[in-house]
């Protein structure tokens, strides 16, 4: 199969111009993504790059190959530097714009300019550094990031050997042989990859943008902005999960729900904003007096719950217990002193479904506050108080 140079070239310079411009309207979109705006930096720079070099055999070879070149030393760099800011750090524009700047510095050496063998091992092994400091980047990283590098690292990486081998293969002379209008097979496929690796790493790009403000916006949607724990949606559908995990396993499995004592006082008495403080209190004790293993989050405003996998009642009341005399001492003024009221119930008594367990906690939980508040019950088959 042989490919047609100038049509290559063409189609090279307009697709590169409209992925840039699509990846110019998804940054503005996504405000303040700007893995986006380097990407769109990179293919427009790419684009008119390889317009500036294909000028070369129409009278301006010269500043075809410095700045065409140059351009694309740059789009390299602002390819580099979307994966580092994706990674959460800061652009380098030293080392962005040095490629550019070496590969000019070299063009006025008139020595290096006529070495076609000498352009074209600069050129290429500035091409493999960006590429290895790309997927470097993301792979250094790679446990905070919340999305899939990996396409990423493997396409830089993919792209960094094609360049290094094409060097041991051929170092000028192809370009040479198209100048002269002998061959242009060699310069065609290693245009095309050069091509197909744009459109990858565009996509790619995209994809784990938009994987990572997914993840976000999950988390944003599960978590309760007040304590930062789970809110009753995340609490219901980790505590449905973990209820069906125990009974396929046939574990215990035990309910604590918690609702803090006139809390409407609290509120009244200090202002609202102390209620708040209390609340965010309560969450923190909650989260540090279970396991990983256990699930808690706030349902409703001063109500919260957690599940405990593999604990009987009588674990599960000392869990309470814990939490009820954390939650004591929680403010460090006694005036401002606030206590909880907690339910408890198990499977042995509710089985393993979840709005049962919540049931029977509450009712324990209703026991605790006639029985004088700021207590532990645990429910029990018997008449609640009149
Ligand atoms: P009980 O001991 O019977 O539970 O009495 P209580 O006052 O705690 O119960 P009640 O249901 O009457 O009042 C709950 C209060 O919780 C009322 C509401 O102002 C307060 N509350 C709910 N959400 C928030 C919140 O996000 N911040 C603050 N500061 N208060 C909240
Ligand atoms: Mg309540
Ligand atoms: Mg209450």
């Amino acid at each position: 199969m042989t490919l047609h140079l100038p049509t290559l070239l063409l189609l090279d310079i307009c697709v590169l111009a409209l992925l840039g411009a699509l990846m110019l309207h998804a940054w503005r979109r996504s405000e303040n993504e700007a893995t986006l705006g380097w990407m769109a930096g990179m293919l427009l720079l790419a684009s008119l790059g390889t317009l500036v070099v294909s000028l070369r055999g129409i009278g301006m070879d010269s500043l075809s190959i410095v700045l065409g070149q140059a351009l694309l030393r740059l789009a390299a760099g602002f390819g580099w530097t979307a994966m580092r800011v994706f990674a959460g750090r800061r652009p380098c524009w030293p080392a962005i714009v040095g490629g550019a700047l070496l590969w000019a510095l070299l063009c006025l050496w008139p020595h290096f300019m006529s070495s076609l063998p000498w352009r074209v091992t600069i050129v290429t092994l500035l091409t493999v550094l960006y590429s290895v400091m790309a997927a470097w980047e993301l792979w250094r990283a790679r446990r905070q990031l919340q999305a899939a590098i990996l396409p990423a690292v493997a396409l830089s990486l993919m792209h960094a050997l094609f360049c290094a081998s094409l060097l041991l293969v051929d170092s000028g002379q192809a370009i040479e042989r198209v100048w002269s209008g002998l061959d242009d097979s060699f310069v065609t496929w290693r245009l095309l990859e050069a091509f197909l690796f744009a459109i990858g790493i565009a996509f790619v790009t995209l994809a784990m943008v938009r994987e990572r403000a997914e993840v976000r916006l999950r988390a944003v949607a599960n978590c309760d902005p007040l304590t930062g724990i789970g809110n009753r949606r995340a609490f219901m559908a980790s505590a449905e999960a973990l209820l069906a995990d125990c009974r396929r396993t046939e574990r215990p499995a035990a309910l604590l729900l918690c609702d803090l004592d006139h809390f409407k006082l609290v509120n009244d008495r200090h202002g609202h904003a102390m209620g708040d403080a209390a609340l965010i209190g309560f969450g923190r004790v909650l989260s540090q007096s279970i396991r990983q293993s256990d699930v808690c989050g706030r349902i409703g405003g001063e109500e919260f719950a957690c599940l405990l996998p593999d604990a009987n009642a009588a674990q599960a009341e000392l869990v309470a217990e814990r939490i009820r005399l954390e939650c004591s001492e929680l403010m460090p003024d006694p005036a401002l002193c606030f206590s909880v009221s907690i339910g408890v119930a198990e499977v042995a008594q509710a089985g393993y479904e979840l709005p049962r367990l919540l049931a029977l906690a509450d009712q324990a939980l209703y026991r605790a506050k006639a029985n004088g508040r700021n207590r532990v019950e645990h429910y029990a088959a018997q008449p609640l108080p009149a």
